[in-house]
């Protein structure tokens, strides 16, 4: 008898292998596409975040100073140098992030990623924050299991591949388990995840890191593994989030 684990990844695999052809989200055939997982109209439509976004909390603001922050920000102090969303957590993101991870749709990965990997690079924030690492915010072990895979370390991997950097899904991990996320206000949130995290020093020492995940929310468990890895050592840390929603 496999382990259920096993069995949901194999199932997980099947899924994606039985709606190859077909758009993740319009379901539009696709089998004149080179493109994988969406149509061309569902790619050009996720709600990218073109306009000036505030460096800290990666909220639109087309008054952030770069260093400074929007004006909730320029007051707080973050564990990490910047934060990168590539859209708003609405449309299409915002359904791509609920096929990975809470219907286990894996290739759902693959344009999340392409859609991050493209605004890093307009924004050049690899090159001026020199990154050499790419590490996954990891989600919570319980959530894992009942999907099958951990959509943070594939949401990863598929980023890493892009943009030519090496992936540590175990530079990174949760000391304890924390209840869920969503339903709690900010202060709360940072209570529930406080020392959640904790970095192996021995992975990320001196390391300039890139810490993916799919969503900022309040930004807290960001900063809470942000912090875990300065204080593992890592010399910089950049947040990278395929969708932000809220506000700073
Ligand atoms: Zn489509
Ligand atoms: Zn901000």
């Amino acid at each position: 008898m496999l382990p259920a684990r096993i069995l949901l990844d194999l199932a997980g695999g099947l899924l994606d292998v039985a709606f190859p052809r077909t758009c993740f989200l319009c379901r539009a055939d696709l089998s004149s596409s080179r493109n994988q997982a969406l149509c061309a109209r569902c790619w050009r439509s996720l709600p990218r975040l073109r306009r000036r976004a505030c460096d800290r909390c990666g909220t639109p603001d087309p008054l952030a100073l770069w260093d400074g922050g929007c004006s909730a920000c320029r007051r707080r102090s973050f564990p990490h140098r910047s934060l990168v969303a590539a859209g708003s957590h609405r449309g299409g993101l915002r359904e791509l992030v609920h096929l990975l991870k809470y219907s286990g749709f894996r290739g759902a990965a693959g344009p999340l990623a392409r859609i991050l990997a493209a605004r890093l690079r307009r924004q050049d924030t690899l090159r001026s924050h020199r990154i050499d690492l790419v590490v996954p915010v990891p989600s919570s072990a319980s959530r894992d299991a009942a999907r099958g895979f951990d959509h943070a370390a594939l949401l990863a991997r598929r980023l890493a591949a892009r943009l030519g950097l090496p992936i540590d899904a175990r530079a990174l991990f949760r000391r304890r388990r924390a209840p869920p996320q969503t339903s709690l206000s900010g202060a709360a949130r940072r209570r529930n995840l406080a020392g959640v995290f904790a970095a192996r020093a021995s992975r990320v020492r001196g390391r300039r890191v890139l810490l993916v995940d799919d969503v900022r929310t309040t930004g807290t468990t960001a900063a809470e593994a942000a912090r875990a890895l300065r204080r593992a050592g890592a010399r910089v840390v950049v947040v990278a989030v395929v969708a932000a929603s809220g506000g700073p």
